[in-house]
């Protein structure tokens, strides 16, 4: 069995496209074993009304209505907890992504893969700012985190439920899932497609919400930025000392009164430097402060299988597995 796994916040004018492209792809490959999990991760809009009035029609329908907005990781992990399929689509909401590579990818999962992830070959209809900033981060995040993450790839991927079995034994709060991913190993191969413009609506990934995607990706991968903080510390103690020396050379022998400008500057470039490094220290010591929390990392409020609405309950993770 299939499931496809779909995270959506405001996606209302999206959907009925999206059920209707992916479900003609799922029938396609695997007939009626297979189910499309939709979560409602909090959105304002009519998503969640159009998500019940699809799932009244379409009995492969799975929701998952998440108590509020949690985030697209925390999203698509709370469909990946539900989704109860032997393979396992992960796809994302505004058919950026083209349902129909499902039968390709399936090909390669027979012949042995358990990841067959997107690649990104094009981006069509995505500002120059927008491929700027993600060619960037892609390569800027090979560079610091000790793991093989793919090059522009998101999370458009079929995983093999080996694989995902592992992946959902993560408890961290800040997820990179397509890192996850790769960190979980096995067989993952690649398949290029085109990325496509958002079939409608605008992108649910404002630049923060990209940073701090950015952010989890680093923080979660590597502790280089620690190791950075630390050689940088270390360049500015040996500038400090040589500035110290030329003040102390300067006070004895020549009679400047020139302290003032050096003085402003070396306060300037260490208050920084320490702020700096003060911050990325700062961004370890709060993860790790969430995660010993040990929180649940989303929050479900209904899980509604094959139209059946009357399954009102709020659960949190580890309550969401045993409905799988
Ligand atoms: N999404 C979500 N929660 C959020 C933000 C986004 O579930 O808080 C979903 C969104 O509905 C879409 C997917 O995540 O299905 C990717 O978002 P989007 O297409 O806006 O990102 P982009 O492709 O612009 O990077
Ligand atoms: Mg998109």
């Amino acid at each position: 069995m299939l499931s496809a796994v779909v995270p959506c916040y405001d996606e209302e004018e999206t959907l009925v496209a999206l059920h209707e492209r992916l479900s003609a792809a799922c029938l396609d490959v695997c007939g009626n074993a297979h189910e499309i999990v939709l979560i409602d991760d909090g959105s304002k809009d009519g998503t969640w009304p159009l998500m019940l009035e699809l799932a009244a029609k379409d009995p492969h329908i799975v929701l998952v209505r998440l108590t509020r907005n949690h985030g697209h990781q925390l999203a698509l992990s709370a469909g990946l907890e539900v989704a109860a399929g032997d393979r396992i689509l992960i796809i994302d909401a505004d058919l950026q992504d083209p349902p129909e590579l499902l039968s390709e990818m399936m090909t390669l999962m027979d012949e042995g893969a358990d990841v067959v992830y997107g690649r990104r070959t094009q981006r069509k209809g995505e500002g120059v700012f927008k491929r700027a900033t993600a060619a960037i981060f892609y390569r800027v995040l090979r560079r610091l985190v000790d793991i093989e993450i793919p090059l522009d790839t998101g999370d458009f991927r079929l995983m093999s439920r080996k694989s995902l079995d592992l992946l959902r034994q993560m408890p961290e709060q800040h997820r990179f899932i397509r890192g996850m991913v790769s960190w979980v190993g096995f067989k993952q191969v690649p398949l290029d497609y085109e990325r496509d413009e958002r079939f409608a609506g605008e992108t649910k990934y404002p630049l923060g919400k990209m940073l701090a995607l950015g952010i989890d990706a680093v923080t979660g991968f590597s502790t280089k930025p620690l190791k950075i903080a630390t050689y940088l510390g270390f360049i500015f103690a040996v500038l400090a000392l040589m500035g110290i020396v030329y003040t102390l050379l300067g006070w004895f022998y020549f009679e400047t009164e020139a302290g003032w400008p050096s003085v402003m500057t070396t306060v300037l470039i260490l208050g920084s430097l320490q702020l700096l490094v003060l911050g990325v220290m700062g961004e370890y010591v709060g993860r790790t402060f969430l995660e010993a929390k040990r929180r649940p990392i989303f929050l479900i409020d209904q899980v509604i299988r094959a139209g059946d609405v009357s399954q009102p309950a709020a659960v949190a993770r580890d309550a969401a597995r045993g409905t799988g």
